[in-house]
């Protein structure tokens, strides 16, 4: 630290983000990214709109947000495209959250909650998941302040239904309720549809997994106007370029092509089940999830030691240290080679450890 930092930071702890390994080629199941590239569409409207980098992007985002908007049936006043949904969270901690208005969300969740909130000074309250990991929506509806829900929630992979956030909601009339939907498009139910109904919701997206363009950042915000009224003046307040000239024409070229996201997420679900029942057949308690990625542990392998051997033989997965989830690893769901590659590897540490 410099002695130039700003004392208020001195204990700020970062978002660490999973590896992005340059030195070798691994088969890569740590991020949740898609195991298919983009639509070809998407990535022909990026290339041609890289002969207008000379010009900025709209600030306005005007045909995306009208593509997107009819995509998912609400009105294109009611969402807002962002740089990553990592972005528009940050923009709802800020617009929605303060020192008289705290932040509630579960003890085991995205670990960017707790880093938005800290580096804003935002007060928060973190409610234990239950033994199961499930989310513990009696005590989310007990506690004051703007509440953050992944759903599915990660690492577990575990989604509650919209009636159950419907109860969060009319809990909590007098604060926000985001739920952060990065993970819907693999077998969830998203929340999308209750915005008309409840003037405290808002929903995230992200086009970085179902759409596989993590490196293109692109996320949304869906609200009804008042509130996406609000983070428009946070964002114009930092950002006004926020998504760029071709992340806005790649998303407009990937949601032409939505068929290829539907097939895409189909195949990640089949590779789930398969992956879910080989993991069984193996002897590990495989958590039910309805994302694209597993949170697993092996009977006598421990979390740390399981993430160590398959990275010596060239498999990422996404390990935690941290007390609750330390026994686990979470698995991206990738193609059926690279599951078979693990799977294989598995095989072999376990023969190893017995
Ligand atoms: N929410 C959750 C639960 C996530 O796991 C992630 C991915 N790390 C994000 C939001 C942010 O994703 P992105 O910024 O790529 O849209």
């Amino acid at each position: 630290m410099s002695r130039f930092f700003h004392t208020r930071y001195a204990n700020l702890k970062p978002y660490v983000p999973g590896e992005q390994p340059r030195e070798r080629t691994y088969v890569k199941l740590n991020t949740n990214e898609s195991p298919f590239p983009p639509s070809p569409r998407a990535v022909e409207a990026a290339r041609r709109e890289a002969e207008r980098l000379q010009l900025y992007s709209d600030p306005t985002a005007k045909f995306l947000h009208e593509c997107f908007a009819a995509l998912i049936g609400v009105d294109p006043g009611e969402v807002m495209a962002t740089n990553g949904s990592d972005e528009i969270l940050y923009f709802a901690f800020m617009a929605f959250c303060g020192k008289d208005r705290p932040a509630v969300f579960p003890d085991i969740t995205y670990g960017f909650y707790p880093v938005f909130a800290n580096l804003l000074g935002i007060p928060y309250t973190e409610i234990p998941l239950r033994a199961d990991f499930t989310v513990d929506v009696d005590a989310l509806c007990q506690t004051p302040g703007t509440v953050f829900l992944a759903n599915p929630n990660a690492p577990t992979g575990i989604a509650i239904p919209p009636r159950e956030i419907e109860r969060i909601l009319r809990a909590h009339p007098n604060d926000v309720v985001v739920i952060d939907e990065a993970y819907v498009d693999f077998g969830a139910e998203s929340c999308v549809p209750l915005i008309r109904q409840y003037e405290n919701l808002l929903v995230t997206q992200t086009f970085s997994k179902s759409r596989s363009m993590a490196g293109a950042r692109l996320g949304f915000g869906i609200a009804q106007a008042s509130l996406i009224n609000d983070l428009q003046t946070i964002r114009n307040s930092i950002n006004p370029y926020n998504v760029n000239r071709m992340t806005m024409a790649a998303g407009i070229g990937a949601i032409e092509d939505e068929t290829y996201t539907r097939k895409n997420c189909e195949i990640i679900v089949q590779n789930r089940e398969y992956c879910t029942h080989a993991l069984q057949k193996l002897g590990f308690t495989v958590i039910p999830s309805q994302a694209n990625f597993l949170f697993v542990r092996h009977p006598a392998i421990g979390g740390s030691a399981l993430y160590s051997a398959l990275r010596e033989r060239g498999i990422l997965v996404r390990h935690f240290d941290a007390p609750r989830l330390t026994d686990y690893n979470r698995i991206t769901i990738g193609s059926r080679a690279e599951i078979d590659a693990l799977l294989a590897a598995i095989q072999t540490i376990s023969e190893v450890n017995i």
